[in-house]
């Protein structure tokens, strides 16, 4: 008769909790979830769909039911601009002239949706969104459902075999292997009672404002600029005050200039 010691007891119960363990992982979740999808949510998708195994799928959240936008690329009813050339807006680090290509593929874009001035063009935010969609959809296409949008506000995230538990207000839970939190900048806290709006961005903003009433911009960035071109498109005749603690407003853009020339940038050293 065979005597099973103690010793060798244990060794089976560890080896077998190992085995469970590894079997744990082998069928742990293939889902990766993205929660938000602005651009990061939205290209960590993409990039994630080329990196991971294609048996691996991706699923998208965003609580708006609007995806490959976020608060800046958002339709909206005024061709804001993006503050950056099309030409350094490719959203692909691999291709930089990926977006100035699909703007040239446009029928024709329409007017105001780009600006070409002296120091290069500025294609409108809405654009910016049009094209991060295109992306978005044809990653959808090629990946032959490895890449799932779900619109759903999720509310928490626990930790679960194989990897994490997302759970959504709907109700629905996803259980993924990884997480990746992009879910943007907080909305502020602070409740809006129609007259103060601490969201620039929220719905009514900049509509229906009483005619000849001044309104206060707290800023005058970017933002500042936006709002004043979102007022005016909406009719508002009335006075705009934009209030700064340092009196300054954004500064033009200035025409590109040749290239540096590398050594004479080089730091002065001894080199
Ligand atoms: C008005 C504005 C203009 C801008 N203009 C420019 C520009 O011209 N050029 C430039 O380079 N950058 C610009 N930016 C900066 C821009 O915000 C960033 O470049 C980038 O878009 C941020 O993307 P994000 O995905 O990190 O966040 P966001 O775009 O904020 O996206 C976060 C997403 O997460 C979703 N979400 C949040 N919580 C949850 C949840 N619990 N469940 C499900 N979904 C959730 C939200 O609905 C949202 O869609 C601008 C920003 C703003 C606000």
């Amino acid at each position: 008769m065979n005597l099973v010691t103690e010793a060798a007891i244990r060794e089976h119960a560890a080896l077998s909790t190992r085995r469970r363990v590894g079997r744990r992982h082998q069928s742990a979740s293939k889902v990766v979830a993205i929660i938000g999808a602005g651009f990061s949510g939205t290209m960590a998708a993409i990039h994630l769909r080329h990196a991971l195994p294609p048996d691996h799928a991706v699923v998208l959240f965003d609580r708006t039911g609007r995806f490959a936008r976020g608060p800046a690329y958002a339709a909206s009813d005024a061709p804001h601009l993006l503050n950056v050339r099309s030409v350094n807006m490719s959203a692909l680090p691999d291709d930089p002239g990926h977006f100035e290509r699909w703007l040239g593929s446009l029928a024709a874009p329409a007017p105001g949706e780009t600006q070409v001035t002296e120091a290069g063009t500025f294609a409108s935010r809405r654009l910016y969104g049009r094209y991060l969609r295109a992306l978005l959809y044809e990653e959808m296409t090629l990946s032959g459902g490895r890449v799932r949008l779900c619109s759903d506000d999720v509310l928490g995230l626990a930790p679960a075999e194989g990897g994490w538990r997302v759970a959504c207000a709907s109700g629905r839970e996803v259980v993924a292997a990884a997480v990746v939190i992009a879910n943007g900048n907080l909305p502020s806290s602070r409740p809006c009672d129609g007259i103060v709006f601490h969201d620039p961005w929220a719905a009514g903003a900049t509509s229906g404002l009483r005619p000849g009433e001044p309104v206060l911009i707290v800023g005058t960035g970017l933002t500042m600029v936006d709002l004043a071109l979102a007022m005016h498109g909406h009719g508002f005749q009335g006075p705009i005050i934009a209030l700064s603690r340092r009196g300054l407003v954004p500064q033009l853009h200035a025409a590109p200039g040749p290239a540096p020339d590398r050594k004479s940038t080089r730091l002065n050293s001894s080199h």
